[in-house]
């Protein structure tokens, strides 16, 4: 037996995922038939692996598998012709064999092949006496043994070609990326994901117009790609509307993705389905066998996530960007069990000072997150990736509840604080917030006063009829509203006007570095303070780090401040001790 062929047939065969799978009834109705056609209670659908013959199917055996050594189904997988044993035991070659030795004498078997040429294994009858097969009967089994095949490439190709656009799928690329690697390791390609829409983009489409069109679409624009890489490139359907191939040669100096670039935007003029965004393209360049199949696609399809913001809509995938992705999908992913840990969440208070008295007049509550892994994960790193999920509403909540619970502590305790929290944008579309809100000030026995809630202008901004809504209800209630992060954002006055707002918080950008002197800070500074104040809005400076900071908006007229000059953010229990050592006259204030 030639080792190498040998070699190749096993691989065939494994790479069919056939073995050792439960029997199917496609399969067990050819081997009926084949039994009726001989008139023989024993058929079987036998494939040969390395050292056994495995029956897919089989009519009249009880067991699942013989031995290879002198199996005539082997026989005929190897030679791949058919073959008819009249007596086994008349025959040299079988006389000893396990069939024979288990009673069978007569055999017959039509070998499987697949389309390179490898033989499988056989479709075979046996029977318990001495007999001759009839030329109809032979041509008979090798037609059924044919159909056998078309059944098991049936089964092959399912989950390996996309219905609708008819291209090999995310599975088949993983697949042949590693048969590529197998044969050329260590070479230079690149792999080019097409983004022809956003997953939202497609569900707008399939709910505005249909799933029909994004079908269409989809079929569009996997003919338009076809066409413009030509036959000798495979292209592979990886996404919704995403498609990939594999080019050897690099990208930049590589005239066809331009090209490509070009026929795809004609393509969107045209197309009787016209594309609703432009198409992107993102390159991974790779080694072959360096890179995991998965990671190869995952690179290109990140980078042409990028691409949308390029102006030619092509980027190569960059490791950093990549890292920085995974990194806000990890942070998001383990948020979750960061809400249900106990450990992980908890708030930390900032004092806030009258600037006139020095007094501590409250806290600002802000979230801190230890993350089981990465350590202390700031605010300013988290707080953005789970704004944009439906966490924001779980993270706001937990906020409320630990914080009002410290404000209650608080005010037993006699201290008569003010507690500030943050909320995020997306908590301004929550219809039953200032029920919750309500409901945590009254379960404690609070005075709604007490509560401060800051947003930012551009949270304000996001849905500002919504907004509105929301922040007059609270307001209602008898919280106050504080802008937070002012002059950072472009919300326009006429509408900041028309908040029930009573404070703003100047962004510690233009406080940091405030001095006594006529600078452009303090002009900047001293003129949000006099709007503000013209507008009637209470007015918090930021970031004050420094006692000349502090003086220069003293003399502004800022009326209290927040910045690591008179404290940190600290745990409520550093914030009791600080407060009765540095701000006895706070704590005695009650
Ligand atoms: P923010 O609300 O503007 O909070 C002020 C930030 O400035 C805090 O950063 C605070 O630690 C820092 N800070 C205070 N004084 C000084 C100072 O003198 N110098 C400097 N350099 N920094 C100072 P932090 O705690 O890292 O929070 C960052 C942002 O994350 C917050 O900005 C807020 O937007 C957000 N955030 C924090 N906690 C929460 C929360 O519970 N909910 C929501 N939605 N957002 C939060
Ligand atoms: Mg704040
Ligand atoms: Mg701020």
């Amino acid at each position: 037996m030639d080792n190498h062929r040998e070699a190749a047939r096993l691989d065939a065969l494994h790479q069919l995922k056939l073995l050792d799978t439960p029997p199917s009834e496609s399969f067990d109705r050819i081997t009926r038939m084949a039994s009726q056609i001989f008139g023989l209670p024993i058929a079987a659908v036998s494939l040969t692996d390395q050292d056994r013959q495995w029956f897919k199917s089989r009519v009249g055996v009880d067991h699942w598998s013989i031995p290879r050594d002198r199996a005539p189904c082997a026989a005929v997988a190897e030679s791949a012709v058919p073959l008819v044993v009249d007596d086994l035991l008349a025959d040299p070659c079988y006389a000893e064999s396990v069939l024979a030795r288990a009673g069978t004498r007569f055999y017959a078997g039509a070998p499987l092949i697949t389309r390179e040429g490898h033989g499988l294994g056989a479709l075979c009858v046996l029977g318990t006496e001495p007999r001759q097969a009839s030329a109809a009967e032979m041509m008979a089994l090798v037609d059924l043994a044919a159909m056998v095949m078309a059944q098991i490439e049936l089964q092959h190709a399912f989950g390996r070609i996309d219905p609708i656009s008819g291209l090999p799928t995310r599975n088949q690329f993983l697949d042949d990326l590693s048969d590529l690697a197998r044969d050329n390791p260590g070479e230079q390609r690149f792999a080019i994901v097409v983004d022809f829409a956003r997953g939202e983009q497609i569900s707008r489409i399939a709910r505005a117009l249909g799933g029909g069109r994004v079908e269409e679409l989809i079929r569009d624009a996997a003919r338009a790609l076809r066409a413009e890489l030509g036959t000798g490139r495979e292209t592979y359907h990886v996404g919704p509307a995403q498609f990939a191939f594999l080019s050897p040669r690099c990208p930049d100096s590589d005239p066809d993705l331009r090209s490509l670039q070009a026929s795809l935007e004609r393509l969107r003029a045209t197309s009787a389905s016209r594309f609703a965004t432009n198409a992107a393209l993102g390159v991974r360049p790779f080694k072959l066998g360096e890179v995991p199949g998965e990671d190869v696609l995952r690179g290109a399809a990140s980078a042409a996530h990028e691409a949308r913001e390029m102006a030619n809509g092509i980027a190569v995938y960059s490791p950093a960007k990549d890292e920085a992705h995974r990194r806000q999908y990890g942070l998001l992913r383990d948020f979750s069990a960061a809400l249900e840990a106990a450990d992980q969440l908890r708030m930390v208070y900032q004092p806030r000072i009258d600037l006139a008295t020095g007094r501590c007049v409250g806290a600002e509550a802000l979230l801190r997150w230890r993350h089981p892994l990465l350590g202390d994960v700031s605010p300013g790193e988290f707080i953005p990736v789970i704004e944009q999920t439906s966490l924001a509403r779980a993270a706001t909540q937990r906020v409320l509840d630990i914080a009002l619970d410290q404000l209650a502590e608080w005010h037993r305790a006699g201290l008569a604080l003010n507690l500030s929290l943050n909320l995020s944008a997306a908590n301004l579309t929550e219809n039953d917030l200032v029920q919750r809100v309500q409901l945590g000030l009254l379960k404690r026995n609070l005075p709604a006063e007490r509560l401060e809630l800051e947003l930012t202008e551009s949270a304000m901004m996001e849905q500002p009829e919504q907004a509105l809504g929301i922040l007059n209800a609270l307001a209602g209630a008898g919280v106050s509203l504080a802008i937070d992060d002012f002059g950072t954002g472009h919300s326009s006055l006429a509408y900041l006007q028309r908040l029930p707002v009573k404070i703003v918080k100047i962004d510690q950008a233009f406080v940091k570095n405030l001095t006594a002197g006529a600078s452009p800070d303090h002009v900047l500074v001293e003129s949000m303070v006099s709007l503000s104040h013209r507008l009637g809005f209470r007015v918090v400076a930021e970031g004050i780090e420094t006692a000349e900071a502090a003086i220069a908006l003293r003399q502004i007229g800022c009326q209290e401040g927040q910045g690591y000059l008179y404290g940190r953010p600290m745990s409520a229990d550093a914030f009791g001790a600080w407060l009765t050592s540095s701000h006895p006259r706070a704590s005695a204030a009650a």
